[in-house]
C-alpha cells in the first residue's frame, strides 16, 4: 500500500509498505483511510527529531473499516474517527485522572499512523476511542475528532466558572478550537495574536474580541479595557517560550494559566508570582476517551464550528503542507488519501 514514509532531511517520501493484515493481530479493525489531519506536533515530531527515518505519522484519521474482527458493534462499511491512545483506567495515573500520563496509553496506538492507505486499530482502541461519523458531518469535520478533545480536556482541567473570562495566546487551528470550546462551555473569550489575519478570523469563529499584538504594551492596554483585572484562565497555544511570560503579565491575581504547547526555548517559572499572586500553571496533554466523546457530540450538534480551518492536499503533496503550515500561510492541513 503507499504511505508517506519520513525519510532523510526530515521529507517525506511516498513509498510502498506491507498493507496492515488483520491475521497478524487476531482482533480489531482494519481501516481503508479516507484522510487525515496535519496535527503541530506531527511537525514538531519531524522537526526535533523524535520521529525517525522509516516513520508513518498522522493520529486524526477519518477512515471507512473494511475488515473486522470485533465484540463491539461495529461493521464493515462504517465510516469512523479515532483517538490513537487508549489508557488503562487502572494504574495510579488513570486513578489521578491524568489518563494521558498513564504507560499503557503512551503505549499503545494505531499501525502505521495515518499517512497511509490503510490503518490497524486494536480491539480496545474500538471500544473506547473509535466513533461512528454521523451522515450529517464531513470526512473534514470528523477529522477534528482528536485535535478537538485535546481542547476539551484543557477547558475542562482550567475549572473556569461560568461566563468568565479567557484568553488564547495564539490564534492557529488549536487557539480558535481552543476560543470555540471556551465558548461552548459557557464563557467569554478573548484572543492574541502577531498576524492580524488570525486575529480577525477569531472573530469570525465566534471569539468576542480578539487583539493584534504588534506593541505589547499597546495590547495591554486594550486588553485592560476588556479585563480590567486581568484574564481569568490564559492558554498558551502559541509554541513561543515568550507567552508564558506574557501570561503572567495578563493573567488576574488567582487565574489560571493552562500550558497547551511545546516551545524550544524553555524560560523559568516566575516562583513570586505564581506564590504571591495565587497563580495556577497546569499542563494539558491528550484527551481521554471521555473528551472524545464530548468532542463528537459538539461537532454533531454544530456547537464548535471547524469548517473553513482546513486545506486539503494529497498524500503526494503532504511535505508542501508542512511547508505551508510551518509558513503560517494555511491554518490547517487535511491529507486526503
Ligand atoms: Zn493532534
Ligand atoms: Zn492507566
Amino acid at each position: 500500500m503507499k504511505a508517506a514514509v519520513l525519510g532523510n532531511d526530515n521529507f517525506f517520501v511516498i513509498g510502498d509498505m506491507p498493507k496492515p493484515m488483520l491475521d497478524e493481530y487476531g482482533e480489531g479493525a482494519i481501516l481503508k483511510v479516507i484522510g487525515c489531519g496535519l496535527c503541530g506536533s506531527d511537525i514538531v515530531k519531524i522537526r526535533s527529531g523524535i520521529a525517525k527515518v522509516g516513520d508513518v505519522l498522522g493520529h486524526e484519521v477519518v477512515g471507512e473499516i473494511v475488515e473486522i474482527n470485533s465484540k463491539t458493534n461495529f461493521e464493515v462499511g462504517d465510516k469512523v474517527a479515532l483517538g490513537h491512545h487508549v489508557p488503562c483506567f487502572n494504574c495510579q495515573y488513570c486513578w489521578g485522572g491524568n489518563y494521558s500520563m498513564c504507560r499503557h496509553f503512551k503505549a499503545t496506538n494505531i499501525r502505521p499512523g495515518g499517512f497511509a492507505e490503510y490503518i490497524y486499530v486494536s480491539e480496545e482502541h474500538l471500544h473506547n476511542t473509535v466513533f461512528a461519523v454521523n451522515s450529517n458531518i464531513s470526512e473534514i469535520e470528523a477529522s477534528f475528532l482528536e485535535p478537538l478533545a485535546c481542547c476539551i480536556r484543557a477547558v475542562k482541567r482550567s475549572r473556569m466558572y461560568d461566563n468568565s473570562k479567557s484568553l488564547i495566546l495564539g490564534l492557529g487551528s488549536i487557539g480558535i478550537l481552543m476560543g470555540e470550546t471556551v465558548k461552548a462551555f459557557g464563557n467569554q473569550v478573548f484572543g492574541c495574536d502577531l498576524l492580524y489575519e488570525r486575529v480577525c478570523l477569531s472573530e469570525k469563529f465566534g471569539f468576542d474580541k480578539s487583539f493584534h499584538m504588534q506593541d505589547e504594551q499597546v495590547a495591554m492596554a486594550e486588553m485592560k479595557k476588556v479585563a480590567p483585572l486581568g484574564f481569568d484562565t490564559v492558554f498558551l497555544t502559541a509554541g513561543a517560550s515568550q507567552t508564558l511570560d506574557f501570561a503572567t503579565k495578563v493573567a488576574r491575581d488567582g487565574a489560571t494559566i493552562v500550558v497547551f504547547s511545546s516551545v524550544k526555548d524553555e524560560n523559568g517559572f516566575k516562583n513570586n508570582d505564581i506564590y504571591y499572586r495565587e497563580l495556577t500553571v497546569l499542563g494539558s496533554y491528550s484527551p481521554s476517551p471521555m473528551d472524545l466523546e464530548d468532542s463528537m457530540r459538539l461537532i454533531e450538534e454544530g456547537r464548535v464550528n471547524v469548517v473553513g480551518l482546513s486545506s486539503v492536499y494529497s498524500l503526494e503533496n503532504i511535505n508542501e503542507a508542512i511547508e505551508d503550515t510551518t509558513s503560517n500561510k494555511i491554518m490547517k492541513a487535511y491529507i486526503k488519501l
